[in-house]
C-alpha cells in the first residue's frame, strides 16, 4: 500500500533567461520587460495558494529555470514574498539555479536574506569557444568573477553544472573539469549534451555543421572526468552527480528516491503519491489553468507502473534498490520476478547484488538506459 504522503519539495519554474542557448529544450525564453515578470510572479502566487494543500512543511525548495537570477532585484524580493508563507524551521535546503553574468552582490545578499543557502551555477564549460558555440551568455571568467562572489559572500553550498559530450576534443572537457574541481564546489553535475528537436543545435547538426563525438569517445570523458572526480573528493551518488563530504542535492532525492513532490509554474511536473499532474508550457494554456482550477495534465498511476519508476530512479543512485524495501513497498519480489535477467546482467558486470540490494556497476552506469529498459 502506498502512502499518499505530503510534499515536503516544493520546486518553482522561472522560465525568463537572457537569451536562448543552442542545445536548450527546457520551457524557458528571453526576459519581458519588468510588468511581464511580475505577471508571471502573480500566477505563481495564485497556483501556489490553489495548490497549498499538497504540501507538508517544506524541507526543500528549489527555484529553477530558465535563469531565476535573470529577475531583478524587485522581482526577486517578490519572489520571496511569495514563497516566504510555506518556509518553516523544517526546511533544510533552499536552492536557487543561477547563470554567471546575471549575478551582483546586492542580489546575492538578497538571495541570502530570502533563505537561500544553496545556490547552482550553470558554468557547462571553461572554454570560452565552447560557450560560444553553446549559445551561452557569458565568458569563462564571468563563471569564475560569479562563483568568488557567491563564496565571498557565505554561500558554502554550492553546484556547478557541466555539460558532457559537446564536439571540443578530450582536453578541452578535461580541462573544464580540472577547473571546476580547482573551484571546490560542494557539488559537480555532469549532464549529457542532448540533441533535442526545435533547437539551434538540431538544426546545425543536422545540417553537418557541427559533428558530435561518437558515442564511445563520450564514454572514455566520463571515465576520466568519474577518475578524477573520485580521486579529489567528489562521491558519485547518481549516475550524474558529485557530491563532497555527503553534501547531495537534498531536492534531487526527493526525485531519485521516488518521493512526493509539488512543481509549481510553466511546464512544472508534480508527484504525489500516485498521482502526477503536470502544467502547460505556454503562458495562456498557463492563465487559462488557473482560471479554471483544473489541471493542464493528470493521470493517476497503477502501483505497478509507480514500482517501475522506482526501480528505474533507485537503480540510478549510489545506494541502489533496496529489495527488502521494494518488496514491502510494492508486494513484489523483484528477485522472483527478474532473476534471469539480473543474472544475465551480473555476468556481462553492469549489475552487482550486496546485502539485497541490486546496483549498478560503473561499466552498467554508461548502458543505464538499455539496461534500466529490461526492468519496465
Ligand atoms: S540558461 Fe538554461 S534554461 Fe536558459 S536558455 Fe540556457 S540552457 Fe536554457
Amino acid at each position: 500500500m502506498i502512502i499518499t504522503n505530503k510534499a515536503q519539495a516544493l520546486y518553482l519554474h522561472m522560465p525568463f533567461c537572457l537569451k536562448k542557448c543552442h542545445y536548450c529544450a527546457f520551457t524557458s525564453f528571453p526576459a519581458p520587460a519588468g510588468e511581464g515578470v511580475f505577471s508571471y510572479l502573480s500566477l505563481i502566487k495564485k497556483e501556489l495558494e490553489w495548490r497549498k494543500d499538497f504540501l507538508a512543511p517544506l524541507k526543500t525548495i528549489y527555484v529553477g529555470g530558465g535563469t531565476p537570477t535573470s529577475l531583478s532585484l524587485n522581482a526577486l524580493e517578490k519572489l520571496g514574498e511569495i514563497i516566504s508563507p510555506y518556509i518553516s524551521d523544517k526546511l533544510l535546503e533552499f536552492t536557487v539555479e543561477a547563470n554567471p553574468g546575471t549575478l551582483n552582490r546586492e542580489k546575492i545578499r538578497l538571495l541570502k536574506d530570502l533563505g537561500v543557502n544553496r545556490v547552482s551555477l550553470g558554468a557547462q564549460s571553461f572554454n570560452d569557444e565552447i560557450l560560444l558555440k553553446m549559445g551561452r551568455a557569458h565568458t569563462a571568467a564571468q563563471t569564475l568573477e560569479a562563483y568568488n562572489l557567491l563564496r565571498e559572500e557565505g554561500i558554502n553550498n554550492l553546484n556547478l553544472d557541466l555539460i558532457i559530450g559537446y564536439p571540443e576534443g578530450r582536453e578541452s572537457f578535461i580541462n573544464t573539469v580540472k577547473t571546476a574541481i580547482s573551484l571546490k564546489p560542494e557539488h559537480i553535475s555532469l549532464y549529457d549534451l542532448k540533441v533535442e528537436e526545435n533547437t539551434r543545435l538540431y538544426e546545425e547538426v543536422a545540417k553537418g555543421e557541427i559533428i558530435l563525438p561518437e558515442e564511445d569517445e563520450v564514454v572514455l570523458y566520463w571515465e576520466e572526468a568519474i577518475n578524477l572526480l573520485e580521486e579529489n573528493g567528489y562521491e558519485r551518488y547518481e549516475i550524474a552527480n558529485f557530491a563532497r563530504n555527503q553534501q547531495y542535492s537534498r531536492h534531487n532525492l526527493t526525485y531519485w528516491e521516488n518521493k512526493p513532490y509539488l512543481g509549481i509554474g510553466l511546464a512544472a511536473h508534480s508527484k504525489v503519491g500516485l498521482y502526477r499532474f503536470w502544467n502547460p508550457n505556454t503562458m495562456l494554456e498557463y492563465r487559462e489553468m488557473l482560471l479554471t482550477g483544473k489541471n493542464y495534465g493528470e493521470e493517476k498511476l497503477t502501483l505497478e507502473e509507480d514500482a517501475k519508476e522506482e526501480i528505474i530512479l533507485r537503480l540510478r543512485l549510489k545506494t541502489g534498490l533496496n529489495l527488502q524495501e521494494f518488496q514491502k513497498k510494492y508486494r513484489r519480489d523483484f528477485m522472483a520476478e527478474f532473476g534471469d535477467k539480473i543474472q544475465k546482467f551480473i555476468e556481462l558486470g553492469l549489475l552487482f547484488l550486496e546485502d539485497d540490494r541490486l546496483f549498478l556497476t560503473r561499466k552498467g552506469s554508461f548502458v543505464a538506459n538499455t539496461v534500466l529498459i529490461e526492468f519496465i
